[in-house]
């Protein structure tokens, strides 16, 4: 039997791949299966020193995502001999990855993708993977689609359990069983009960965090390091655009140390000293970096983060093209301010190369873990797209093996 750990990015795909090769499977996820609609208040928290963005629940991250898929560290993967060239393309069918129609481009994202054109910046329409058929666009992408418009990891769970797959929510997996460097199965908390389940294979999926302390407590150093792509969203006054209510994060773009991509920003109104501008004013971008993996995991699963020259100098460059990026589309620029920064995309906690090897399986006998925590680097992209075809290709060498 196949035991999975988690069901976001890495999870999901990897039960659905297995379970409809009729591959015996049982998902174990710490958080509830929930609606869509639902995911805003299942946001984790962490201490006051970082502001990072993950969830527990069914889908994991992904049921919160924006639905951006673009390509990441081809080159990066092929030091480590992995070729993700079919991976992605069979993904990104499955997923349905498409720029929206224009129907979906509203006023405030068409003002964005001009302005980055005119400035002769690398500019596009982002790859989604959304129904435009059920999309209400109401804005709420970050907060679970009122709609179930977004692909998410959930729908993949949703097909492992029809093919078959067992799904125990609410188990939260704490410690792995091994024996003579091989796994034998995992401990987990349902119920408040520990329990045991036993297993030939174990693949943990719990993202970059979970996954690096579940290791760390079976006795692989996972989690040392970890990098999360730092981002801010700088914003500013024009009047009834109304980019509150349109599809979120549908323009990119691409600097070689940054991506912007129109994101609206609730925190950029309240910058704003004066109490007739409202959030259907707002214009906003977010600005992502690629950071460098100077954070750590502490053993009680603190994330702590230290920001390097480097980190600081690519954010200042996002923003100040942001800026202009802004005015050009006709932002009041004496209204133009940043949010603090924060961090949505944590991974390389168990990079391969380091604790994985390229089939992601580590020291001990068939273990791997499969989601955020083994990229070498942080992307600076998006990375659920990278992470499924990653899934993809440990799937098909499961099936073979
Ligand atoms: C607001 C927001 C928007 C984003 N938008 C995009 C986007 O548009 N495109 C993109 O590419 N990326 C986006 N991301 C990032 C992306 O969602 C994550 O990078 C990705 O989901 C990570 O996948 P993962 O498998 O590593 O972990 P996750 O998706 O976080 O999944 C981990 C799973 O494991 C479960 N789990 C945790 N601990 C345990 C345990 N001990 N036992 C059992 N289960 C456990 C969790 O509940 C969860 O289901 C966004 C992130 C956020 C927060």
């Amino acid at each position: 039997m196949f035991i999975i750990v988690g069901t976001g990015a890495g999870g999901a795909i990897l039960a659905k791949e297995l379970a409809e090769n009729n591959l015996p499977v049982t998902i174990l996820e710490k958080g509830p299966y929930i609606k869509s609609k639902d995911a805003f208040n299942y946001y984790d928290k962490y201490n006051d020193s970082v502001d990072l963005l993950t969830t527990t629940c069914i889908g994991g991250a992904t049921i919160v995502s924006m639905s951006n898929m673009v390509r990441a560290l081809d080159e990066e993967l092929h030091e480590f001999d992995i070729d993700l060239a079919e991976a992605y393309e069979y993904v990104e069918d499955l997923v349905g990855v498409h720029q929206l129609d224009d129907s979906h481009i509203g006023a405030g994202t068409q003002a964005f993708l001009d302005a980055g054109r005119e400035l002769g910046l690398q500019t596009l329409k982002m790859p989604k993977a959304i129904r435009e058929d059920d999309c209400i666009q109401c804005g709420k992408c970050a907060f679970g689609c009122p709609a179930d418009a977004k692909w998410s990891g959930k729908d993949f769970v949703d097909d492992a359990v029809e093919a078959g797959a067992t799904l125990i929510t609410e188990a939260e997996v704490t410690e792995l069983i091994i024996e003579d460097n091989v796994i034998k199965g995992v401990k987990f908390i349902k119920d408040g009960n520990e329990e045991e389940l036993l297993s030939d294979y174990v693949i943990l999926s719990a993202g970059a965090i979970s996954s690096a302390l579940i290791l760390r407590r079976s006795g692989i150093d996972a989690g040392r390091e970890i990098f999360f792509d730092p981002f801010v969203s700088v914003g500013g006054y024009l009047k009834d655009i109304n980019f509150n209510t349109e599809v979120q994060m549908a323009g990119l773009v691409i600097g070689e140390n940054f991506v912007l991509s129109p994101h609206f920003s609730s925190f950029i109104r309240a910058n704003i000293p004066d109490d007739s501008v409202a959030d259907k004013d707002i214009l906003s971008i977010m600005v992502k970096t690629p950071d460098e993996c100077r954070g750590y995991i502490d053993d009680g699963g603190e994330v702590y983060k230290t920001n390097t020259i480097q980190d600081i100098r690519y954010l200042a460059e996002g923003v100040a093209t942001a800026g202009f990026i802004l005015e050009k589309a006709g932002v009041d620029p004496n209204t133009i301010g940043s949010t603090v920064y924060r961090g949505a995309h944590p991974g390389g906690t168990a990079k391969i190369g380091e604790i994985v090897d390229s089939n992601l399986e580590t020291e001990i006998s068939n273990l791997f873990v499969c989601d955020a925590s083994v990229l070498p680097i942080s992307p600076g992209k998006p990375p659920i797209l990278t992470i499924l075809a990653l899934s993809k290709r440990l799937a098909d060498y499961l099936k073979n093996k």
